[in-house]
């Protein structure tokens, strides 16, 4: 039947680019060589909405799909972790929120 099976596709760290393993089981803990984060760059987008007539809603499209693969080594670095923040919240690195300010002095 199906000649070759579906071979695992070996993933890299991002920052540091080590291969990285699978997660090893032992019988009473595991072990996460690595953390994938699935990040991407977003765009608004308004769409007409079918069953209202001056009904619209505003949609994020997701342009640029971006998968962040992180060691376990790399993921203990505080500057890393920040960085994947950064990446999984985009705007938050932007420095000013004004949702969130606290002028409280
Ligand atoms: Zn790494």
């Amino acid at each position: 039947m199906s000649a070759a099976g579906t071979s695992k596709l070996s993933l890299h760290c991002n920052h540091c680019g080590r291969q990285v393993g699978e997660t090893v089981h032992t019988r009473s803990s595991y072990a996460v060589d690595y953390y994938v984060l699935h990040t991407g760059a977003v765009e608004p987008m308004t769409i007409q909405r079918a069953d209202e007539p001056y009904g619209r809603i505003t949609v994020l499209k997701l342009i640029e799909p971006r998968t962040v693969v992180t060691c376990a080594d790399c993921y203990r670095q505080p500057t890393i972790q920040e960085e994947r923040d950064l990446l999984f919240r985009p705007e938050l690195s932007s420095a000013d929120e004004p949702e969130a300010a606290t002028d409280a002095r």
